[in-house]
């Protein structure tokens, strides 16, 4: 058996022409976990999804499947398989035909390659699916096919690239989910590419946040949240303040660079107290955003930066929410939500900057 490592890149670097699309990746993704490669268009994602597929090779470095290096294998040498975006399937086939296609091509016998099929197609909820068309399926429905259809050659790696990216709002929330708990069932490695934020921190155990053809930060939804490594994670992940060089010498006494989340930070009402450990800032209020459930505002603070502050509509109405704009507010947060991006020395926060 193999060890725990299934997917290793040293130092991968992949350049066309004058472009360098992947600058030097280090990266190892275990087995039977849900990873995510997340980062704005442009960052290198296909590219490294595409090194690790087979479908190129890198300039330089290595890729390494199960500790074995694959860099020069073609891609059906390689025990992976890739779902597309727009994840083409045959429209004049069943569905079922669909699935079994790759097997087809392998020379599987008929009754094995039935058998495998409907296990796929249970697999993504679809037992039952197999005489449809394509074009009798919802988008989701589709989508699933072509889950089961890569599923269906049982890799031990599936690499899947915006595999929402073609579905509705709505129906990619749902999606979602349920990506996440096929995943589970069938414990095979998933590689994900997504620009979504919510995306990545709601289906995977793990995720590489990639700017500019390198990784930023990896590790788990709440690490990358909460303990955003760089600028660019906090400001990309979840909507970021920053405090930054002579606001933050004012507002926490450190002329470090500082972050905090706006869910942290509480509107004070005038008989309100603060409490011990919190840091308080005035400020004027310069925008209200209604968002539904939750309101935004926008504060311009006294010590000269703007805060973006998020409040659960729990019993304000819009109307209420809306006539707060261009009122004074006083703001409170408590240091420990402060995290140090670049601290000048170690006593700034309360326990935020590790
Ligand atoms: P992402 O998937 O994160 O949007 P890509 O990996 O597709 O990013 O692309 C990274 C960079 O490499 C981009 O600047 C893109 O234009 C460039 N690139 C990707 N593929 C090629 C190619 N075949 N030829 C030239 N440039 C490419
Ligand atoms: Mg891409």
């Amino acid at each position: 058996m193999s060890g725990r490592v299934a997917i290793e890149l040293v130092g991968v670097v992949k350049r066309y022409g004058a472009v360098t699309a992947v600058d030097g990746v280090d990266l190892a993704i275990d087995h039977g976990g849900f990873f995510a490669m997340l980062g704005p268009s442009g960052s290198g994602k296909t590219t490294t999804l595409r090194l690790i597929a087979g479908f190129e090779a890198p300039t330089s470095g290595t890729v390494h499947l199960d500790g074995v290096d694959v860099s020069r294998l073609a891609p059906h040498a390689r025990d992976v398989n890739t779902v597309f975006q727009d994840y083409a399937l045959f429209p004049h086939m069943s569905v079922q035909r669909n699935v079994e296609y790759g097997l087809m091509v392998k020379r599987v016998p008929r009754a094995e390659r039935a058998r495998r099929a409907d296990e796929a197609l249970e697999s993504v909820r679809l037992a039952g699916y197999g005489a449809r068309r394509p074009n009798e399926l919802s988008g989701g429905q589709r989508q699933r096919v072509a889950l089961a259809r890569a599923l269906v050659n049982r890799p031990r790696v599936l690499l899947l690239d915006e595999p929402l990216g073609a579905l509705d709002l709505k129906l990619r929330e749902e999606m979602q989910v349920e990506l996440k708990a096929i995943q589970r069932d069938v414990g095979i490695t998933f590689v994900v590419v997504t620009h979504d934020q919510d995306e990545a921190l709601t289906m995977a155990d793990r995720i590489a946040v990639f700017n500019d053809g390198r990784i930023e930060q990896v590790g788990t939804p709440a690490e990358i949240y909460e303990r955003p490594a760089t600028v660019f994670v906090a400001g990309f992940v979840g909507t970021s303040n920053l405090l930054d060089g002579a606001v933050a010498e004012t507002v926490l006494g450190n002329g470090g660079l500082f972050t905090v989340r706006p869910e942290k930070l509480r509107m004070m009402r005038d008989d309100d107290v603060p409490a011990p450990g919190d840091v308080v800032v005035d400020g004027t209020i310069v925008s209200v955003v209604y968002l539904g459930s939750d309101t935004r505002f926008h504060v311009d603070i006294d010590a000269g930066a703007q805060l973006v502050v998020t409040q659960q509509n729990v019993a304000t109405s819009s109307m209420e929410a809306l006539e707060r704009r261009g009122q004074r507010v006083r703001l409170a947060f408590h240091r420990s939500h402060v995290l140090a991006l670049r601290a000048n020395n170690e006593q700034a926060t309360g326990g935020g900057s590790r």
